[in-house]
């Protein structure tokens, strides 16, 4: 399959022919947002990036930025944005639109911005010597551009001149300029609607006409346009304007318009526009009568923007044909009705399977459509298959019986999903199997830890099309490689998705593409798999999987040849580089280990919310996500949903908190050690450390944990503290009660609020260990935002995050805390901890202690490591395989 579009910020953004509408942030327009034009004009640069970073996490794809303004000076202000963006990872991940009718201002943008931008916009308008020389300027910069239909005459207002200028300019782009087809993205201008004049009666039309005639002649090029403009001669009647902007797009997505500048404020969802209203608007939109107009005008004036037409709808949708029920109860995940519904749908259609292939998926179909645009988020989705789930299920046992007489049997295509051997995290795959359920494939799912066998005995045996593999932590990573070195073993041909949160594209690309050439793809995003699965499965597959090969292999080489670069200090150097600290230490209260009952009313206070939303893939900060013009409605809803959960967890008594701790004198030796005494001074046992090898550009020190804990020659008796907590097992059986009761969506909250509670504890006993117990700040008087943002004195580092990275010390914590015994968390063979909701750590109260990244290591360390550490070089070696830099 043919790339629709290449682009990139810091990551790529590519688009193939079965990506949904890319839709175009548009606020860091000064000619749209009178917000950012007010903040450009007063200097507030730092408030301007807020707002883009608003758009990012907002959904948007692209960023369009406009400083087109009399006022201002365009060019300065266009250089200065695109280079304060480029330093924000957050927001420059996406590509850049650099949107201005002024060529110098396109110009200065092209030399500032990073990453694969696109030009918005050029036309013959000039002529075409300029149209030439801005389209080669475009090229040799390698961009992508948006060509307005516009030419010497003026705008295209009607299908055959904007067909004809369309096609002059791509004959000229592609034939003579030698450009990409697919870095061409017409704007076939969209033209308001309902303006009573005679010669705009076609303008919708005309669009969609225009809009399929270039997609199917104009070979790769692509479509898009500013929406808003349908609906302008509507200004000031919002819910009007919301429908027609809706109504509109989705029409001209059916006619292939691939992405779009769109106010999200102004759009709304299709299937939820009363129909009389939707009605009217697509008679202008399709020019249907000669009164279409005048209709929409008086009937608009009836509209008012914000009628409680909800009350109604809930009594009036149960009157709807059964066909609509279904799809109704579907999009809005009401499962109150479906016995009832099944039941009127059995009596309508006889055979159950019908049902099944007729409404429920054709309302799970919408389901996808509204996911797939970005109208319908996966909390929503989850619900709706939830729905799905319980209906079939009603289903289910007569059509067993049935299959018993007819010997018919499921035709689903079959995916398997697998948390890897050693791994037990479940969330993300759990979300990705719901997803692709809807989309009416059959998930096999195996659970966790499940070995690389029976992952591929079982795929090999139910025939399954796709196999989906899912880890959280680094050990996966590994595990990944070996169930893709296995499939090539047995000569398998099935492709394979990896997913999990330490996975990447280039791991996927350098380590595990290399060992299974059948098609091998990174999909982290839940939205994204069901474009991926259905192309792998369709006859695109071949070209597909050519495809990703050709744009991995390019991955690989990029990173392999960066990684040449990769020069490390010796370890020698680097310590003696390594920070050197005053130790004035507090000597601990108590001293030992101790185990902690806390209540859930004492931990709930200290959950860090963010994460809970990001599990449900709506991006932005508690508690300000409420506000967000995207998902605050819904995010205020989740939360309500997570309070109401915790009230059951805490009265049905599904929680069983339990943490931990120790705290110990120590003191480093030997640079990277860190010993830990027992109080009569007899060791007990030690913490390896690893130390950053990374030729620092300014003077600063190379850094290892060891560091901020006081050296045995000091004579200074420091101390040091660990601790592992849970929020226990029972709340993994609860979340299963609810799987096996085909709730997903109350499965996944269930697990969603149990990590929540793990990582509060956490943030609770490290509170009590700085106030109390060890005591080091007993006047701490921090907030809860203060204590998520970790402006506490000292760390808790976790073994397999950045500065320690390498698992192992987590031997060394339960070897000590025996969190197995105390508190009933198992450490698996790859080092994850069970149950799933748990967190452990070593603390450090050195005021001067902060968290840092490990780096890249050279061998010299993985050897020292290994000989410390008493194992085999190769096991080292595995072990810190994220970090090597050979
Ligand atoms: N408030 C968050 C906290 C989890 S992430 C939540 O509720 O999900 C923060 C934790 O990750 C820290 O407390 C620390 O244990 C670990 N961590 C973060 N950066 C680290 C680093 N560079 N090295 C080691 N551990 C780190």
């Amino acid at each position: 399959m043919q790339n629709k579009l290449v682009l990139s910020g810091l990551e790529p953004l590519i688009a193939t022919d079965a990506s949904n509408f890319i839709n175009i942030g548009e606020r860091t327009n000064v000619t749209g947002s009178k917000k950012f034009l007010k903040l450009i004009k007063l200097g507030k640069y730092e408030e301007a990036l807020d707002v883009a970073r608003d758009q990012v996490e907002g959904g948007a794809q692209v960023l369009d930025i406009n400083m087109d303004e009399a006022m201002i000076d365009g060019k300065a202000a266009m250089i200065r944005f695109l280079r304060l963006v480029a330093a924000e990872p957050d927001i420059c991940r996406i590509p850049i639109m650099i949107d201005s009718s002024k060529w110098d201002i396109i110009e200065e943008g092209l030399k500032n911005v990073q990453g694969k931008s696109i030009v918005n916009s050029i036309s013959l308008k000039d002529g075409e010597e300029t149209f030439k020389y801005r389209a080669l300027k475009i090229k040799r910069f390698g961009g992508a551009v948006v060509v307005m239909a516009f030419d010497e005459n003026g705008q295209a207002d009607n299908y055959q001149k904007r067909i004809d200028i369309c096609k002059r300019s791509y004959d000229l782009m592609v034939n003579e300029y030698g450009f990409n087809p697919s870095d061409i993205i017409f704007d076939p201008n969209i033209f308001p609607i309902g303006t009573g004049m005679e010669e705009h009666r076609k303008n919708a039309t005309d669009f969609f006409d225009a809009t399929k005639w270039i997609k199917q002649n104009l070979k790769g090029a692509l479509i898009s346009g500013g929406v808003s403009n349908v609906s302008f001669s509507f200004r000031g009647n919002d819910t009007v304007r919301e429908a027609i902007n809706t109504a509109f797009l989705y029409h001209a997505i059916q006619s292939g318009m691939d992405m779009g500048i769109v106010n999200p404020t102004l759009l709304g969802v299709y299937s939820e526009i009363p129909k009389d209203l939707l009605e009217k608007i697509e008679d202008v939109l399709f020019d249907r009568s000669d009164e279409a107009t005048d209709n929409l005008i008086n009937f608009a004036e009836g509209v008012v923007a914000g009628t409680d037409k909800k009350e109604n709808e809930v009594e009036e949708w149960r009157s709807y044909t059964i066909e609509a029920k279904i799809s109704y109860a579907l999009v809005r995940g009401i499962t109150q009705y479906i016995d009832e519904d099944m039941q009127e749908a059995l009596d309508k259609y006889k055979i159950p399977l019908k049902i099944i292939e007729g409404p429920l998926m054709d309302g799970m179909n919408v389901v996808g459509d509204l996911f797939g645009s970005g109208k319908m988020f996966l909390p929503q989705v989850v619900k709706s298959a939830r729905v799905m789930k319980k209906a079939v299920a009603y289903l289910t046992p007569i059509i067993e019986e049935e299959n018993l007489r007819t010997n018919t049997v499921s035709t689903k295509t079959k995916i398997l999903m697998a948390t890897v051997k050693g791994d037990v995290h479940d969330i993300g795959k759990n979300i990705v199997s719901v997803v692709l359920g809807c989309n009416g494939y059959e998930i096999i799912d195996l659970g966790v830890m499940v070995p690389a066998e029976k992952i591929l005995d079982t795929a090999i045996k139910e025939n399954v099309a796709i196999i989906g593999l899912s880890g959280l932590i680094t050990p996966s990573l590994d595990e990944m490689v070996y169930v893709a070195q296995q499939m090539k073993e047995r000569k398998m041909d099935i492709p394979l998705l990896i997913g999990g949160a330490t996975t990447s594209v280039a791991h996927t690309a350098v380590k595990i593409i290399p060992e299974y050439d059948r098609g091998v793809i990174h999909v982290n995003d839940a939205s994204k798999s069901v474009g991926v699965v259905s192309n792998l499965i369709g006859e695109k597959k071949e070209s597909l999987l050519q495809e990703i090969s050709e744009s991995y292999t390019k991955i690989r080489d990029g990173y392999l040849g960066r990684k040449k670069e990769n020069v490390v200090l010796t370890i020698e150097k680097a310590r003696e580089n390594k920070l050197k600290l005053e130790f004035n230490p507090v000597k601990p209260n108590e001293l030992g280990i101790k185990v902690l009952h806390p209540t859930l009313d004492e931990i709930i206070p200290f959950i860090d919310w963010t994460p809970f939303f990001k599990t449900w893939e709506l991006r932005g900060v508690y508690p300000k996500i409420f506000e967000d013009v995207y998902v605050g409605e819904l995010a205020k809803q989740m939360f309500e949903e997570a309070q109401l959960m915790l009230d059951i967890i805490k009265k049905e008594k599904h929680d069983d908190l339990k943490i931990i701790y120790g705290l110990f004198k120590a003191n480093t030796f030997n640079d990277d050690q860190i010993k830990l005494y027992n109080e009569d001074g007899t060791e007990l046992t030690v913490f390896q450390t690893l130390r950053q090898q990374t030729i620092h550009k300014k003077k600063e020190p190379n850094l290892s944990l060891s560091d901020f804990i006081a050296p045995v020659e000091s004579g200074i008796e420091d101390y040091i503290g660990c601790f592992a907590v849970t929020s226990g097992s029972k709340l993994e059986t609860f979340a299963k009660f609810y799987q096996d009761n085909l709730d997903d969506y109350n499965s996944i909250l269930v697990k969603a609020i149990a990590d929540r509670l793990a990582e509060a504890l956490a943030e609770y006993i490290h509170l009590k260990v700085r106030k109390e117990i060890w005591g080091y700040e007993p006047k701490e008087d921090l907030t809860v935002t203060e204590l998520i943002k970790e402006k506490y004195v000292g760390i808790r580092p976790a073994p397999g995050y950045p500065a320690s990275p390498d698992h192992l010390e987590k031997n060394t914590i339960w070897d000590i805390l025996k969190p197995d015994e105390e508190i009933g968390v198992i450490l698996t063979e790859s080092l994850a901890m069970y149950p799933a909701a748990a967190v452990c750590g070593i603390f450090f109260a050195h005021p001067e202690a902060k968290y840092f990244g490990l780096g890249r290591i050279g061998k010299d360390q993985v050897e020292d490591f290994a000989k410390r550490k008493n194992i085999e070089f190769k096991l080292a070696e595995k072990w810190l395989s994220p970090s090597l830099a050979y």
